[in-house]
């Protein structure tokens, strides 16, 4: 395994979750055969996708598709569209996902996919070519059985409708159930859009609870402004918290006596972004870690808190809205600090478990309604948070809760391969 690491030393993000990963397992005193599964991919596809853009030449982009394990169940992982994606990136995400779906009980395995692209520089139909033939280029390893992609960053639900026409007319059946994150007219489910910024405003809800913070006081930081900050923002703000900044790619906007969320995200639908929002004072993303405020809520991209800024940082809790905000070092002053944070794993895994019930409802052609949607979210989410809050206090001295979960998830998936003979 050894040479497996070396290769992808430059890689901080996939080197660290695999370091994460051998601990838990050895913590666990399980084999180290379980590492060896989880620290490679089962299989990594790459494919050149050409895309006759609108002026007429092509351009052939790269993509990737990573199926890391599927000792639970079918792959299942976002497509994310992003000029910064790398390969040990996706191999970092897909793992990520494997851990997510052991953790909070949905029978699935894990898996990511990327285009290496710029999609705010594509028109409309050139996004829609690019969808359709990412999924002709991997239609043979995708399918409602074996691999189900759904939206991340930069790719949406009029993504995966376009994704599940292209490979219902490949496989010449109606088979919405490949991808999830669909429009309601094709299978979606009402409230999967939300899910991941609800999930994490449950788990907010009972990190606060867990140490005492009253939650409907709480002042709120959140980076980002798209499906989840914006949806989670929303939330908060129903609640009663106060929503005191909120950032995106063009900067953010900072407000101490609360930010009016729906104006804010009413000018974001309308122009995109969130600069040239005028009700706060104009920040940067930077300025947004250093505020006062009790929750910090991630939720653009990878590698946001860093040594550079933890050290900064006020709130008393950390809840991961996106995969891998926080680096290894920054994660360490945080831990020295105190500050109680509810890892990505555990905090974002509203989106797939959402998903997991669009899959159901399409598999039985079925559809739930929003408040059954919502329930069976909250009762996931806050499971999930206090069978993991109490396995950190049993067995991981204190707060540190990022290896509680990796223990708690791996538990899970080392019992499967157990049962299944895989050991
Ligand atoms: P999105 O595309 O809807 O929104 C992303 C937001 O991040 C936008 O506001 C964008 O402007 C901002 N952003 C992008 N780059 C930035 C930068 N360099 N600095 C500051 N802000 C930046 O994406 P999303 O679906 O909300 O996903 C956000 C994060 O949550 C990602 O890490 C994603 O992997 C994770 N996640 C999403 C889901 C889901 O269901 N959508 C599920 C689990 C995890």
């Amino acid at each position: 395994m050894s040479k497996v690491l070396e290769v992808c030393e430059s890689d901080n993000t996939l080197m660290a979750t695999r370091r994460l990963i051998k601990n838990a397992v050895e913590r666990l005193e399980l084999p180290p055969v379980v590492y060896d599964y989880l620290s490679v991919p089962m299989r990594f596809v790459e494919v050149a996708i050409p895309v006759e853009m609108d002026n007429g030449a092509t351009e052939v982009f790269t993509g990737y598709r990573c199926q890391h394990n599927n000792v639970l169940g079918p792959y299942k992982g976002g497509i994310r569209y992003h000029h910064e994606v790398t390969t040990d990136s996706i191999k970092a995400l897909s793992m990520w996902m494997t851990l997510k779906c052991a953790l909070v009980g949905v029978p699935f395995g894990g898996a990511k996919g990327a285009v290496v692209c710029d999609p705010l520089k594509m028109s409309v139909k050139e996004k829609e070519r690019l969808s359709r033939a990412y999924i002709r280029a991997l239609a043979s390893v995708l399918g409602p059985e074996t691999d189900i992609p759904a939206p991340d960053v930069f790719t949406d639900a009029q993504v995966m409708a376009w994704m599940a026409d292209e490979y219902s007319k490949i496989k010449q059946v109606p088979s919405f159930g490949v991808v999830t994150g669909k429009p309601l007219a094709v299978g979606g489910c009402v409230g999967r859009k939300e899910a991941t910024g609800r999930g994490c405003f449950y788990v907010a809800r009972e990190a606060a609870r867990a140490i005492n913070l009253p939650f409907n006081q709480a002042r709120i930081a959140i980076q980002g402004s798209g499906n989840v900050g914006g949806s989670a923002a929303r939330l908060f703000a129903e609640e009663g918290c106060t929503v005191v900044a909120i950032s995106d790619i063009s900067g953010g906007v900072y407000n101490p006596n609360g930010l009016d969320v729906s104006a804010l995200l009413e000018h974001v639908q309308k122009t995109g972004f969130i600069k040239g929002f005028a009700g706060g004072e104009t920040i940067t993303n930077q300025d947004l870690f250093n505020l006062d405020c009790d929750i910090l809520l991630p939720a653009a991209i990878e590698n946001q808190i860093t040594c550079d800024n933890a050290g900064n940082i006020k709130a008393k809790i950390v809840v991961e809205g996106a995969n891998g905000p926080t680096t290894p070092d920054g994660d360490r002053i945080l831990k020295e600090k105190g500050v109680l944070v509810v890892p990505d794993i555990l905090a974002n895994s509203g989106g797939v478990t959402v998903s997991y019930f669009e899959w159901v409802q399409n598999n039985y052609g079925f559809r739930w309604d929003l408040a059954t949607v919502n329930k069976r979210l909250e009762d996931k989410m806050v499971e999930a948070f206090r069978l993991v809050y109490c396995f950190t206090e049993d067995n991981c001295d204190g707060l540190d809760m990022r290896t509680g979960a990796y223990m708690f998830a791996i538990q899970r998936l080392a019992e499967a391969m157990e049962y299944r003979g895989w050991l």
